[in-house]
């Protein structure tokens, strides 16, 4: 099946939901209610059966739990053709193993990758990604325009974020020269990438954000310059930062100051940066982050699989900071879906903190409007309300699930989610019945999987063979 919509739908139609448990998010839970979607907006949501509107077409949520799209505040879909290798390995060694088979990769690839990890995640629940791509092998085609047209095969909103990478081996960085860029390279080409793209519109489903790596591979004027050149076009910042006590080493070493130090001398906190990770905070960075509005994308099922540490995630909370989901890049976290995403946080944070430190409210509420957040969004995106967009997700909580008292403590907890009855992008079907409706799914999954064929076969001509698929 092809187009985002199902038969009866209408573009600019009425499409009302009705009979279902309703989580808005920033307002009080309603047990039986309805949304009604006038174009791609919310128009209303309220309790019991939808006014009459002649021509409305209506889909009963009876049996179902309604939330808003759950939104991806970290990732790099690239990685999904080539997940499964360095399996046993801390960061640094992970990048090492990897960079050199990522420095072969060309726009087919992330075509490949990006169209089935962007499927993989609409699958659960996603109806708004970003993407921080921060590998641009010389040469290669245009990687980004690749995931673009992914995402918009697909039909999720999406947030590409320019990476980059200006300080390889011979300048003391972690990754090796041949994957880093200079910096007027890279600097021309983000300030080319947000004019090709960057829809700054309230229905967009297309915006731009500018970020460098990580402390470990980037210059401190590629820092300040992408910062300077993201202010002045009113986009926003995105790094991963204090993943690893490694890198906290690095930045002690290097810059004589910890990572959140380093960010605010080079000012990069405020409400128009998010950092990915934020794993190794000490009391003080937390107030700082809080104090100034930067964001934060938890993402734990990574931090776990690489052994880099839980984020203090209940505690930026308490303090006021936001805090978003991520999956992260798929090869740091095979496969793992956004709704799964919460269970892991509130696991994690009950493992350390007690069984208190977060509610399953509470990992909904960063899967949602954290995420809307951290993309500068929440005035669009992130809770079911009027005037918002109408990205909704409808999660049938009336099998398996419907044993458990709290459907929301259902869709948390569980190992695996609970069927996606519907999941709507701006009032347009994206998956009905747990399967993608905007593209074919089998297919999209074949190309992920030719995509990891490709990718080891583009290393192995450059003499690079894949780390060691089996010990
Ligand atoms: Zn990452």
């Amino acid at each position: 099946m092809t187009g985002h919509r199902l038969p009866g739908d209408l573009p600019g139609g009425v499409l009302v939901i009705e009979n279902a448990y309703l989580v808005p998010v920033t307002g009080p839970e309603i047990p039986s209610g309805h949304i009604v979607v006038r174009g791609d907006r919310i128009e209303s949501i309220g309790p019991g059966p939808a006014p009459d509107l002649p021509g409305a077409r209506r889909v009963d949520g009876t049996g179902c739990l309604a939330t808003p799209g759950l939104v991806n505040a970290h990732h790099h879909l690239y990685q999904w053709a080539s997940q499964g290798f360095a399996r046993e390995a801390t960061l640094f060694e992970w990048l090492v193993a990897l960079y050199p088979v990522w420095a072969a990769m060309d726009a087919e690839v992330v075509r490949g990758a990006a169209g089935a990890g962007l499927a993989h995640l609409a699958l659960s629940g996603c109806t708004t990604s970003a993407d921080h791509h921060y590998v641009f092998p010389a040469g290669r085609g245009d990687l980004l325009a690749a995931e673009i047209d992914a995402a918009r095969a697909v039909g999720v909103r999406f947030h590409p974020a320019r990476g980059s990478m200006d300080r390889g081996v011979s300048d003391g960085g972690l990754p090796p020269d041949e994957v880093v860029e200079d910096l007027d390279t890279i600097l021309t080409a983000t300030a080319e990438a947000i004019d090709a793209h960057h829809d700054p519109s309230f229905s967009s489903k297309l915006r731009v954000a500018v970020a460098p790596c990580s402390p470990f591979s980037v210059s401190t004027e590629l820092m300040t310059e992408s910062a300077a050149l993201a202010r002045d076009r009113g986009v926003r910042l995105h790094t991963h930062l204090a993943e690893t006590l490694d890198e906290e080493e690095h930045c002690l070493a290097r810059y004589g100051v910890r990572p959140v130090d380093h960010m605010e001398k080079l000012g990069w906190l405020g409400p128009d940066v998010w950092f990915a990770h934020a794993v190794h905070l000490s009391d003080a960075d937390i107030v700082r982050l809080a104090g100034t509005g930067t964001g934060t994308a938890h993402c734990p099922s990574s931090n776990g699989r690489l052994g880099a540490g839980i984020a203090r995630v209940s505690e930026l909370l308490r303090r006021g900071a936001n805090v978003g989901l991520g999956v992260d890049g798929s090869a740091s976290a095979e496969l793992t879906s956004l709704a799964g995403e919460m269970r892991q946080a509130l696991l994690f944070q009950r493992a350390r903190y007690g069984p208190t430190a977060l509610t399953a409210r509470q990992a909904l509420s960063a899967a949602t409007l954290g995420g809307a957040r951290n993309l500068g969004r929440e005035a669009e995106l992130g809770s079911l309300e009027p005037g918002k967009l109408a990205d909704i997700a409808l999660w049938r909580i009336d099998s398996f699930a419907g044993a458990v008292a709290d459907p929301v403590h259902a869709l948390v907890l569980g190992t695996r989610q609970p069927p996606l009855a519907r999941l709507l992008v701006g009032g347009e079907t994206v998956v009905a019945d747990d399967e993608l409706r905007t593209a074919p799914q089998d297919e999209l999954g074949r190309a992920g999987v030719e995509a990891h064929r490709r990718l080891m076969r583009l290393a192995g001509e450059r003499g690079v063979p894949p780390p060691p698929p089996r010990p």
